[in-house]
């Protein structure tokens, strides 16, 4: 074998041994570490973030890609070897690309960003963020223009968070999907605009609730042998590596949806994690492809699977054992409950049908900052119009307006899309799901949920990054990502 291609992928390897370690001491930060620990774990983290940079910097790393690259082993393209050198390329360009001085004004700003949003926020005061989210602004350009682009400045920093994405290519899905969804919002009827909410925010005790959750991840498919469920006041989920996928969630005992359905959207995270080929662990073919991908696995299983009758006809049964607060209410009832289409203007409180509204305008918003049509000062007020425009809604401060997320603060410009183009993946591949397998619904109502895991595992866990997204879609569903399969999904449920 070619000795390159061995260096690259043993420096791989040891470089994604540093990345998990990163992960797990992230975890613990986030959980389990004494308030005494917090200064030593920082100077932890900064140690292994200043190892893995040397490290994916390291000039031999470029050497020896130029050794591999148009050899006999990138004649396949999608072959292991050949997927390797490709994204490894990649990696080593967006590392080498970003002078230092930009890359530590980056992370100064954002850092700083992020804190005053933080203190500001609840205030309501935009006066005093606007200036910190210019400077983001202005270094986002400079970074766009560091990276290089053909079409828009957008698109190199869209392509960081979503590998080969476009603004171009988002937009040509996003607009049927806006002007359907706000179609789609005058048809549902009143069970789904007005069902009896009251239902769900009874008192559901903190300790039943996590009994449930836990027995309905682990009913999916999720290996508690191979991961731990813990509480932390922003949930996520972490794959420190092959056996070890962990989540969080956060408890309401008066709001049942925010813990059941935060465990089911993490817990497709971590079988995502669980399901990625381990013998490849540690080089691009045994990694996620991208945030929308892995993003398509936690929304199938919180709405395409967690939220339907069927899943409910097999479960609801033991939650109304266990939750006093159900007793004589209909499975309908409560499968209405947990499904209220409603406009409303925070978007991680948002339903299935007007979410990706919120996602849509953000895009619209953040595309025409970096691309110098729109200024940091006029943003509250295009927010507040776009607010108006597609959710028919006006915010009645900043906070709860256009200071609502964190994304923005911290730097993450180009992030916002991944989250619908997951919610577009995750219909595209059920459907092809329910193609291959038929009556998935009868399955659920029945309890059965490998077979749609093993799908899963199957024909996008397994493939790691060996195609970009797009390309992934189109090898596992024969058809080019389009918003149909998610309209026909929203109508079907809530229309009929
Ligand atoms: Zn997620």
């Amino acid at each position: 074998m070619n000795e390159a291609y061995q260096w690259l992928a043993a420096h791989s390897r040891e470089t994604a041994y540093l990345r998990s370690i990163k992960k797990l001491i992230a975890w613990d930060q986030r959980t389990f570490i004494p308030e005494k620990g917090h200064a030593h774990r920082a100077a932890q983290l900064a140690v292994l973030a200043k190892l893995i940079h040397e490290r994916d910097t390291d000039p031999r790393v470029g050497e020896y890609l130029s050794k591999v690259e148009g050899t006999e082993l990138t004649r396949e393209p999608e072959s292991t070897e050949a997927v390797n050198i490709r994204e490894w390329r990649r990696a080593f360009d967006l590392n080498t690309k970003i002078p230092q001085e930009l890359a530590v004004a980056l992370t100064k700003a954002s850092a700083e960003g992020q804190t005053v949003w933080e203190k500001v926020r609840p205030a309501n005061d935009w006066q005093t963020f606007q200036p910190y989210l210019e400077r983001i602004v202005t270094l986002k350009k400079e970074q766009a223009a560091a990276l290089g682009y053909d079409a828009e400045p957008y698109d190199p920093l869209l392509d960081l968070y979503e590998v080969g994405e476009t603004a171009a290519g988002v937009a040509a899905v996003f607009a049927p999907l806006r002007e359907a969804t706000i179609r789609l919002l005058e048809e549902i009827p009143d069970e789904f605009r007005r069902p009896d909410t009251g239902i769900i925010t009874r008192h559901f005790p903190r300790d039943l609730q996590e009994k449930f959750s836990r027995a309905a991840a682990a009913r999916i498919g999720y290996d508690f042998a191979a991961g731990r469920l813990d509480v932390t006041a922003h949930p996520f989920s972490t794959g420190v590596g092959p056996g070890d996928a962990r989540i969080t969630t956060r408890y309401d005992e008066h709001f049942f949806p925010m813990a059941f359905f935060g465990t089911l959207h993490e817990a497709g995270h971590a079988m995502y994690n669980l399901g990625l080929p381990e013998e490849h662990w540690g080089t691009p073919r045994g990694e996620p492809v991208s945030l929308a991908i892995h993003e398509s696995q936690s929304r199938m299983w919180e709405n395409l699977v967690g939220r339907t009758l069927a899943f409910w006809q097999y479960f609801y049964p033991a939650a109304q054992e266990m939750f006093p607060a159900l007793e004589g209410v209909s499975l309908e009832a409560f499968y209405r409950a947990i499904n209220r289409v409603e406009p409303s203007l925070i978007r991680v409180e948002a339903d299935e049908v007007t979410y990706n509204l919120h996602i849509i305008f953000r895009f619209e918003l953040e595309r025409a900052l970096i691309k110098g049509d729109l200024e940091v000062s006029d943003l509250p007020e295009a927010w507040n119009d776009k607010v108006r425009e597609f959710l028919g809604l006006t915010p009645p401060d900043y906070a709860d307006g256009v200071m609502q997320d964190v994304h923005w603060s911290g730097g993450h410009i180009g992030y916002f899309p991944t989250y619908t183009l997951g919610n577009l993946y995750a219909a595209q591949f059920f459907a092809k799901a329910r193609e291959d397998l038929g009556g998935l619904e009868e399955m659920f109502a029945r309890g059965e949920f490998a077979p749609l895991l093993a799908w899963l595992r199957e024909n996008i866990h397994a493939q790691g990054s060996r195609y970009r997204p797009r390309d992934l879609v189109r090898v596992v569903t024969g058809k080019e990502l389009e918003a149909r399969y998610l309209l026909d999904y929203l109508k079907g449920k809530f229309v009929g």
